[in-house]
């Protein structure tokens, strides 16, 4: 996504251990102009999915998710960290590695909110080694509900969970991959996909 693209060239940072800062338009101030345009985008990458629900994790995903959502006319379910699981069984649960603090974290979501019946769409804003998705594609799995794909704002192709996700024939969509970064340079990977 070209728009996309720019703005991370303009406005993002490269911080030590392969961080990429984005704070200034989708991480904390987020430019919703620019984010309606991703959600339209994603709407048309996965067009013709009979999607009924977004699934996300806390915390930055949710507003991607939300304005992803108003192109889909579905509701959105966020994952929550958890600090301790009650395990009355109302509850799926899996662990997520965080990639920028280094910790892991009991993830919970409501079994009310996610059923067999349900066909979902992941969000997130980034994928590097594939932690956070991996495990939201853990709660899908233990709600039986129908996985339609995965859609990434910003994949560090660099890092493995591009091409983990893919290998397990998942429908992933990465609307800019990044294939290296350094505090000087940021080169995209070509794609069919403008
Ligand atoms: P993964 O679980 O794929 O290793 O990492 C994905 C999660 O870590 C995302 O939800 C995102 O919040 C965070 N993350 C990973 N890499 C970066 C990065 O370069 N910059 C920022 N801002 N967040 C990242």
């Amino acid at each position: 996504m070209e728009l996309l693209k720019q703005r991370i060239l303009r406005d993002g940072v490269v911080k030590p251990g392969n961080v990429l800062k984005v704070d200034s338009f989708l991480n904390h101030q987020m430019d919703i102009d620019l984010i309606n345009e991703i959600g339209k985008e994603f709407k048309r990458r996965f067009s013709g999915c009979p999607v009924t629900k977004i699934l996300t994790i806390e915390a930055s995903g949710i507003g991607i998710a939300c304005i992803t959502a108003q192109y889909f006319h579905v509701p959105v379910v966020f994952a929550k960290k958890a600090q301790s699981i009650n395990l009355d069984g109302d509850v799926y649960t899996t662990k997520v590695e965080s990639f920028t603090h280094k910790k892991v974290y009991d993830v919970i979501l409501s079994k009310k909110y996610l059923t067999a019946d349900d066909h979902v769409l992941l969000i997130d804003d980034f994928l590097a080694n594939g932690c956070a998705l991996l495990g939201l594609i853990d709660i899908v799995k233990e709600s039986g509900a129908v996985l339609e794909g995965a859609g990434i704002v910003i994949e560090k192709g660099f890092q493995s969970g591009g091409r983990t996700i893919r290998e397990m024939g998942i429908h992933l969509e990465s609307l800019a991959i990044i294939d290296s970064m350094t505090e000087s340079s940021l080169v995209f990977r070509q794609t069919d996909t403008p």
